[in-house]
């Protein structure tokens, strides 16, 4: 396949993805693109589905396991100034969806608007963070959320209500959709107050987390009730590994990908985890990793 001529210095062909993702593994896109702007986009789009091309929208990479064959499809960044802005307006933050989450929460949070302040620490993009309608302490991202501008296949775009995007315990109905805009309803709030709940939040996460470990995941979900965490744990799971990958001995609920691991290893020791977990609990872990 081939793009158009003056779109064709967008596209980058057999595009390493394992950079820009947190495991640092998997291979490459077939297309990749970071278009500078909604338009550009909009044609991208429009020319990879005519072509019957697969299309995905990474984020900041923390969510994803790519395989070793890579990605047989077009691969689109919004890191572009255009596609991750954000602003506010009254009490309303706009966020480009290409927009890192931690500058959102600290955009709201210094204008003194409340409610996204429990999500700091939680690494990714505006975009990854609402279809995957991320969590912390039980509230989720969806709930502040009051509209969705998205991108269609064909390259048309639409915004929807919190109600259209199906929010529920994370996940959403926006499955195949390509999120551009988030608009967030907060509550103003005072600033110091604010400012010192996202420090203690920073604080908490961190020491939750196994400690200078980059090459990490979050393989599960957390079922409804009881945490991925504990439930592994009590499964006697902790510190499982299989070849170069393993799970974290204090925090469990993060799959680590060592020096020399590979795609095939995280998946083979998902499989047994969520096999043992399911055995001995009858509760069967669902994925929160998406595997590209
Ligand atoms: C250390 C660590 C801690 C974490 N803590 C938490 C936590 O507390 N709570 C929690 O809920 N999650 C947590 N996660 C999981 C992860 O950070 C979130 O799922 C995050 O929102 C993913 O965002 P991302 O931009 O990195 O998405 P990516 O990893 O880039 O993508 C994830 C999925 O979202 C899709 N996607 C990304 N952007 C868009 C877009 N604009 N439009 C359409 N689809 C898109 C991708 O195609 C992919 O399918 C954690 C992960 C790590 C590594």
């Amino acid at each position: 396949m081939s793009f158009s001529e003056d779109l064709d210095h967008l596209i980058r062909t057999d595009e390493p993805l394992s950079p820009l993702v947190w495991l640092g593994i998997g291979g490459p896109a077939r297309f990749f693109a970071e278009p500078v702007d909604e338009a550009e986009l909009q044609r991208i789009y429009r020319e990879a589905s005519e072509a019957g091309l697969a299309i995905r929208i990474l984020g900041g990479g923390s969510n994803v396991l790519v395989r070793e064959s890579g990605f047989d499809g077009l691969v689109i960044s919004l890191a572009a100034a255009a596609t991750s802005e954000l602003a506010i307006e009254e009490n309303k933050l706009i966020a480009g969806a290409g927009a890192k989450l931690s500058h959102a929460v600290i955009k709201s949070v210094g204008a003194g608007l409340g409610g996204l302040e429990h999500l700091v620490g939680i690494p990714g993009t505006v975009g990854g963070a609402v279809v995957g309608n991320v969590s912390n302490g039980g509230r989720d991202i969806g709930s502040v959320v009051e509209s969705i501008t998205v991108i269609e296949n064909d390259g048309t775009t639409r915004v929807l209500t919190q109600h259209e995007a199906g929010f529920s315990h994370r996940k959403t109905s926006l499955n195949g959709l390509g999120v551009l805009k988030v608009t967030f309803a907060l509550e103003p709030r005072d600033v110091s107050a604010l400012t010192k709940r996202m420090q203690k939040q920073w604080i908490s996460r961190n020491a939750a987390r196994p400690s200078e470990q980059r090459r990490i995941a979050t393989p599960f979900v957390d079922p409804d009730g009881i945490p991925a965490n504990t439930l592994i744990q009590n499964c006697g799971l902790a510190g499982v590994r299989e070849g170069e990958v393993s799970l974290d001995t204090t925090h469990p609920q993060y799959l680590i990908a060592h020096t020399g691991a590979t795609s095939e290893q995280c998946l083979k020791l998902i499989e047994r985890v969520r096999e043992q977990v399911l055995l001995q609990t009858g509760i069967d872990l669902q994925l929160n990793l998406q595997i590209w």
